[in-house]
């Protein structure tokens, strides 16, 4: 008997058709004698239209009640789930956030769980009932339903595995795994058959949509084991879990567990950047304190930083990378601090690509850096700003280039599914 998440996300919830489909993966769970508790995604395209009406509605909304409305689409599949498996004969049961209650903080759009409590749904699930959890919400201090972010039901099915001490945390989506980089633009993209916490954390939180950062986070503070896995699978050839064939996808892991360790594990691409260029600003001390300090009480999240050499020892240009949300804010903070901070010209561009390399193999490998500023050169793609962690190095490019960096530094490492 294992005790399992099984989360299905958007695609693999998209019309009655496929949930009956996704539904049919719990069934083989069940009959195999496994005690699974599934956390649903709104259907696909859902929670962007949800997002659309509340900004339709007003520009400047409260996140309360953005809460509100965009957490509805997860509330229809928990209760279609629910009744797809019933009408398999299988005991099943609808959860919103608010009921278990899978609290979180005061954050709305953008909560932190901090408890699941799983005492009542493991009761239900020894009694033989299947838990349909909603994913992507929780209930906040202020008693008023909260979201999690997008992409956040990765996390409540972490979260939840957590709170059931169950053994695994099955992520079901339309993809059969994690890969070296988005297959959507490396066809030659290959599948991972583990990955470490410590690498899918960069990925996710560098680009790579696949399972949200928070989810990877918590899952590698809890010890909680992903499989990445197809929906799309036949339900009936896939083993259950607890059977001595291994599960389909890719497993989330602790480093100690993966025997091959790659130098370079993957690549990512983040469109959402922006790039702002102050241009000569006076070469003293106190100027960066004087602009990134009003940025950080703005709660603007800067990336990457740049500063020239100065040419003539008094004046220089600092460039930095914000989230392309923010850059409107970040220019006219900027603005006004002109006169304080003193410089020639304020720009600011969201025609920007960050793309990473990640992989702890770079801990103990020399040359990684200086193998990959070369490719880009050969390609005549310009750096415009660099980044580096122990295990990534993360350049700064022209998007226009994104899908070339991408296929030449893939190709380079070695990942290429030849
Ligand atoms: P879900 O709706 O199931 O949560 P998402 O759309 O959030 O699915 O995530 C799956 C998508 O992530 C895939 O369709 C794929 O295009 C994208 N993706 C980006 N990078 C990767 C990667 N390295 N490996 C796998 N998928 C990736
Ligand atoms: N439905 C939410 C979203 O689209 C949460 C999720 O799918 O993970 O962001
Ligand atoms: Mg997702």
């Amino acid at each position: 008997m294992t005790l399992l998440v099984m989360k299905f996300g958007g695609t693999s919830v998209a019309d009655l058709e496929r949930i009956r489909h996704a539904a049919a993966h719990v069934k083989r769970e069940v009959a195999a004698g496994n005690r699974p508790a599934v956390v649903v995604s709104a259907m696909a395209g859902e929670t962007n239209r949800l997002v659309a009406l509340t900004r339709e509605a007003s520009p400047l909304h409260d996140a309360r009640e953005y809460d509100t409305v965009v957490s509805s689409g997860e509330q229809v599949t928990t209760g279609l789930m629910a009744i797809v498996l019933q009408s398999m004969g299988i005991q099943a049961r609808s959860w919103q956030g608010w009921q278990i209650p899978i609290v979180t903080d005061d954050a709305h759009g953008a909560a932190r769980i901090k408890e699941v409590p799983g005492n009542e749904l493991l009761r239900r699930m020894e009694r033989g009932e299947v838990p349909v959890v909603a994913g992507f919400q929780g209930l906040g201090p202020d008693n008023r339903v909260t979201t999690l972010g997008r992409g956040g039901s990765d996390t409540s099915a972490v979260a939840l595995a957590a709170g059931l001490g169950a053994e695994r945390c099955d992520i079901y989506t339309d993809v059969d795994g994690v890969y070296t980089t988005d297959p959507r633009i490396v066809a030659r993209a290959r599948r991972l058959e583990r990955i470490s916490y410590e690498e899918m954390l960069e990925m996710a939180s560098l680009g790579a949509k696949v399972l949200q950062t928070r989810s990877v986070e918590l899952a590698m503070v809890k010890g909680v084991r992903l499989q990445v896995r197809s929906s799309f699978d036949d339900p009936e050839s896939v083993p259950p879990a607890g059977s001595d064939a291994p599960a389909p996808g890719t497993l989330v892991c602790d480093e100690d567990e993966i025997v091959e360790k790659q130098i370079v594990s993957g690549i990512t691409y983040a469109k959402d950047e922006a790039r702002i260029t102050l241009v000569e600003v006076a070469d003293k001390p106190g100027v960066a304190a004087a602009v990134f300090g009003p940025l950080a009480e703005a709660g603007i999240n800067v990336d990457m930083i740049v500063q020239s050499v100065s040419d003539d020892g008094r004046h220089t240009d600092i460039t930095f990378t914000v989230a392309a949300a923010d850059l409107d804010k970040t220019m006219s903070a900027l603005e006004e601090l002109r006169a304080q901070i003193g410089f020639k010209e304020l720009r600011g561009t969201t025609d920007v690509v960050k793309v990473s390399v990640i992989g702890i193999g770079m801990r103990s490998h020399a040359g990684v850096a200086a193998s990959m500023f070369k490719a880009l050169a050969e390609k005549s793609i310009n750096i415009q700003a660099i980044s580096t962690s122990e295990i990534k190095i993360s350049v700064l490019i022209d998007a226009a280039y994104t899908e070339l960096a991408v296929r030449t530094l893939h190709s380079l490492y070695g990942l290429d599914d030849l």
